[in-house]
């Protein structure tokens, strides 16, 4: 597609993130984006390399720091399609905080977490996605706690958008990222991303033979309790979209934040405004 850079990625062959970014491309392009109207915000990892692979305007938040500077694009430009990539020791572990007030916000972009259950950059430590008992250079006997669920902690901040994929279902994965940018709000899609490298139990062939997708088991996402129930099932992994609120209202139509800078929205202070202005 189009929002392909002509730089190589130096990610192992192989690992989940090439169908992830192939998924956002494609779902960026079908959406109706062109690089010249997005702006993708990546964080630090594996993961974060995203920025330099993809051609549209591009910024490294610093690590787990992605979502507000993804927030303060879009709050400053609310005509440009702000997507933040990140990974889930980025997004989950000190982005954790900035995660939470992201999505209670509603801000109206998407954000899409390569979870892979390990760091993968700094070669292979427990995540906060690891399972309790999974063996790495610095969890012998694994981390021995449970792993953060990040779609229940969207749903506790009150999201408005949670879904599910896997990198390698290339067209289920496009369709569920295409929905998360149309979404009238903040889209979150957890998306498993297998490291081939240093996680030998979160694998292709895991996600192959457990997947359950939600589409298939009739679910409703617009059904708050029904979504529940499936992002608290600590039995199966589901792909699919899990919640939507269907009347979601964005950020910027809660608090008049107008798409053509120069209107100033009732009762913003006008000095702020004027900083807004001289900086972009
Ligand atoms: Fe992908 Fe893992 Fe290699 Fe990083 S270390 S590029 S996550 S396979």
């Amino acid at each position: 597609t189009d929002f392909k850079s002509d730089k190589q990625p130096t990610w192992c062959p192989g690992c989940g993130d090439f169908g992830t970014m192939n998924g956002m491309m494609k779902a960026l392009a079908e959406t109706g984006n062109d690089p010249d109207n997005t702006f993708v915000v990546a964080g630090i990892g594996c993961s974060g390399k995203i920025g330099t692979y993809m051609h549209s305007y591009a910024l490294h938040g610093v690590h787990g720091r992605a979502l507000p500077v993804g927030q303060g694009v879009k709050m400053s430009r609310p005509d440009v399609e702000v997507m933040v990539a990140g990974g889930d020791g980025d997004g989950y572990s000190i982005g954790a905080g900035h995660f939470v007030h992201a999505v209670r916000r509603n801000v109206d972009m998407s954000y899409v977490v390569m979870d892979n259950r390990i760091y993968g950059l700094t070669k292979g430590q427990a995540s906060p996605t690891s399972r309790s008992d999974f063996e790495t250079s610095t969890t012998p006997e694994g981390p021995k706690q449970p792993p953060v669920n990040p779609l229940a902690l969207a749903l506790a901040s009150g999201a408005t958008f949670i879904a599910q994929s896997f990198a390698s279902d290339a067209l289920r994965h496009q369709e569920i990222v295409e929905a998360a940018i149309e979404h009238d709000g903040f889209g979150f899609v957890n998306v498993f991303s297998p490291c081939v490298t240093f996680n030998d139990v979160d694998t292709y062939d895991y996600f192959r033979d457990t997947l359950v997708d939600l589409d298939e088991e009739g679910h409703d996402p617009n059904d708050y309790e029904a979504a529940k129930q499936v992002i608290l099932d600590g039995e199966k992994e589901y792909q699919g979209v899990m919640y939507q609120d269907e009347n979601s209202v964005p950020y910027h139509e809660q608090h008049g934040v107008t798409e053509d800078m120069s209107e100033i929205p009732d009762g913003a202070p006008e000095d702020a405004m004027d900083l807004v202005r001289e900086f972009y």
